[in-house]
């Protein structure tokens, strides 16, 4: 079993109702067993939302207390984001994924540039990610 953003592919459940169907990850994907994760819908949050950024610190920081996810409106869904990665944990754990296909640059799914906060949760968990987009 894949675990994969469910934006990257096509699912529409972006914070602006929108996808980033990613061609490539679909073809490598063709005929394998996939579990589709959006972990801020599973954390409770609407599609569309406001866009989310983590402040004073990173994924790991935010599971840790000792880091914020606000909305550009000033909002707090820091509980909404741990939510969400605890589900998708819970999830992958329970279906038996082996290896996990994230989107870049998201505050839940990103690593590189800033790691995520269930991108952090999964890798704390031991699972295999690798990047996409
Ligand atoms: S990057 Fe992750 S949290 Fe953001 S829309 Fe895609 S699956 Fe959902």
């Amino acid at each position: 079993m894949i675990l994969v953003s469910a934006c990257l592919i096509g699912l529409s459940c972006r914070y602006d109702g929108k996808s980033n169907s990613d061609i490539r990850l679909l073809d490598k994907l063709k005929g394998t067993n996939i579990l589709p994760v959006c972990p801020e819908q599973l954390g409770g949050l609407t599609t569309p939302r406001p866009a989310a950024d983590i402040y004073y610190g990173n994924g790991i920081d935010v599971l840790n207390g000792q880091a914020r996810v606000l909305t550009i409106d000033g909002q707090d869904v820091t509980e909404a984001f741990k939510q969400g990665a605890e589900q998708t944990v819970f999830l992958a754990n329970t279906l038996g994924v082996k290896q996990c296909f994230l989107k870049a640059r998201s505050p839940s799914c990103g690593i590189t540039a800033q790691i995520g906060v269930t991108a952090a949760k999964l890798l704390l968990e031991g699972f295999e990610i690798e990047e996409v987009g």
